[in-house]
């Protein structure tokens, strides 16, 4: 049974979080601005706690710079991985002429986000990610704690920054001196893959620069898994 976090602080969630996992818990990075709270709040919490960036190979050179950043800042707090799709499960980049970003980015982000990731976890028993609510109507009911069947087992989702804000987060970087990636200085609310990522300000919408003008909004890792 799990305990009801719904109004407990990040830290807490967190503790609780590593208590229960130990080591067979990791967290989840994009390097978004929560991203990047989390991976501090992590480090302080529990120093050495592992941590996956999933390298699509579409990437910002921006947001690649923001490992070795990261890994400056929070130093040995922190074990981040990089983790790149396999290249045999890269079946095809292109459908005709058109890469497959442009044709089917269900399939693309199925090769170079969902499975990478699932291959990820099936090593551990939970992960944490840096989902909040007020990131637009797509992760407005996202819980707390969230258990999932995820490859035949349950697997447990952790969101301790589910009721933080985004004014909150930007507060704490500022705070604690924590890098981010300049993008955000240039009209880019939400950094994703090059290709499918767009300027946006839209109130109420961080993610609306996220696969602009098509019916998509999540690349399938909260949606799927
Ligand atoms: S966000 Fe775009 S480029 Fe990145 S994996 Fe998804 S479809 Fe491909």
């Amino acid at each position: 049974m799990l305990p009801d976090l719904e109004g407990a602080d990040a830290t807490q969630i967190l503790t609780w979080a590593f208590d229960h996992f130990g080591d067979r818990i990791a967290l989840s990075t994009a390097f978004g601005p929560s991203g990047v709270v989390l991976l501090h709040l992590a480090s302080e919490i529990r120093p050495g706690a592992s941590a996956f960036f999933l390298d699509t190979g579409y990437h910002y050179p921006e947001t690649l710079a923001m490992v070795d950043r990261t890994r400056q800042r929070l130093g040995s707090k922190i074990r981040l991985d990089v983790v790149s799709p396999d290249a045999l499960a890269l079946t095809t980049d292109q459908l005709g002429t058109s890469p497959l970003y442009a044709v089917d980015p269900d399939r693309c982000c199925g090769q170079r986000k969902v499975d990478p990731t699932r291959k990820v976890l099936r090593g551990l028993d939970a992960w944490i990610t840096a989902l909040r609510r007020d990131q637009g109507p797509s992760r407005a009911q996202t819980p707390v704690l969230e258990e999932k069947l995820s490859d035949g087992r349950t697997l447990l989702k952790v969101n301790p920054l589910a009721t933080w804000t985004r004014k909150e987060i930007w507060r704490h970087i500022v705070a604690h001196d924590l890098p981010y990636n300049p993008l955000h200085d240039q009209g880019y609310a939400s950094v994703g893959c090059w290709p499918c990522t767009q300027p946006s300000s839209e109130e109420g919408d961080e993610r609306a620069g996220r696969w602009a003008g098509q019916d998509k909004s999540e690349c399938g890792l909260h949606t799927q898994i």
